[in-house]
C-alpha cells in the first residue's frame, strides 16, 4: 500500500495520514515532520532550512529528495507507506518515480483533499501545538481543556512560525504554483482520488477508505 496525500496546507493531510497509517499498519512519512525534527534538534540540515521553512517557502528539491531516499531505505517501509507532504513539486514527483522504480514498487493511489481556501486559512490560523509532545489543537474546533496548555503535559501551546498569517500566504502561493500541478501529473496516470476534506476526521477517513476500496 503506497499512498500519496495531496492537498493545500491545512487540508487535514497530517491527520488523515496518521489515521490511515494506523488503519493499514504502515509508516506515516511526513517530510514536514522530518524537517521540523531537524530544526528542533539543531542539526546542520535543520540550521540550513530553518529560515526558508519559517517563511513558508519550500526546501530545495535536492535536499528533500535525498532525505526521502534515505527514509525509503529503512526496513519498515516494506509493507508500504503513506507520504504526507511529499512530493510537492513536479521534480520531486519525477524523482520519486525513479526511486520507486529502482525499488521495484509502484504508487497505489494519490488522494487529493479538496478544501476551500477560506476554510484552510481559518483552520491554520487557529492551530496550536505542544512543543513537548507534538499534540495539535485548534482554538475553537478542538480546544485543550485548559486554554493555552497541553492536555497531556500542561506545556504552554505555541503557534508554528509558518502558521502565522504572512507565512500562510506564502505557503498557499507555493502550493498553487508548485504542488497543485501534481494533480494533473498523477491524474494522467489514473491515480487520483479527490476527497472532500470537510467534516470530521472519522468521516473523511471513511470517504478515503471507500475511494481506496479497502
Ligand atoms: P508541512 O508540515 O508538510 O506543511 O511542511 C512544513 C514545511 O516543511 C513546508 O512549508 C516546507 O518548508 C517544508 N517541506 C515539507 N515537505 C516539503 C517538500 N516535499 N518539499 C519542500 N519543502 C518541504
Ligand atoms: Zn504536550
Amino acid at each position: 500500500m503506497i499512498l500519496i496525500l495531496l492537498g493545500p496546507p491545512g487540508a487535514g493531510k497530517g491527520t488523515q495520514a496518521k489515521l490511515l497509517a494506523q488503519q493499514y499498519g504502515v509508516p506515516h512519512i511526513s517530510t514536514g515532520d522530518m524537517f521540523r525534527d531537524h530544526k528542533a534538534r539543531g542539526t546542520p540540515l535543520g540550521k540550513k532550512i530553518q529560515a526558508i521553512m519559517d517563511a513558508g517557502g519550500l526546501v530545495t528539491d535536492d535536499v528533500t529528495n535525498e532525505m526521502v531516499k534515505d527514509r525509503l531505505s529503512q526496513p519498515d517501509v516494506a509493507p508500504g507507506f503513506i507520504l504526507d507532504g511529499y512530493p510537492r513539486t513536479v521534480n520531486q514527483a519525477q524523482y520519486l518515480d525513479l526511486l520507486l522504480r529502482s525499488l521495484g514498487r509502484t504508487i497505489d493511489k494519490v488522494v487529493s483533499y479538496e478544501v476551500a481556501e477560506e476554510t484552510v486559512i481559518e483552520r491554520i490560523s487557529g492551530r496550536r501545538s505542544c512543543p513537548k509532545c507534538g499534540a495539535v489543537y485548534h482554538v475553537s474546533q478542538n480546544p485543550p481543556k485548559r486554554s493555552g496548555y497541553c492536555d497531556r503535559d500542561v506545556t504552554p501551546l505555541v503557534q508554528r512560525e509558518d502558521d502565522k498569517p504572512e507565512n500562510v500566504r506564502k505557503r498557499m502561493q507555493e502550493y498553487g504554483t508548485k504542488t497543485e500541478p501534481l494533480k494533473r501529473f498523477y491524474r494522467e496516470r489514473g491515480l487520483v482520488a479527490e476527497i472532500e476534506g470537510v467534516g470530521t476526521p472519522e468521516g473523511i477517513l471513511a470517504a478515503t477508505r471507500k475511494a481506496l476500496g479497502r
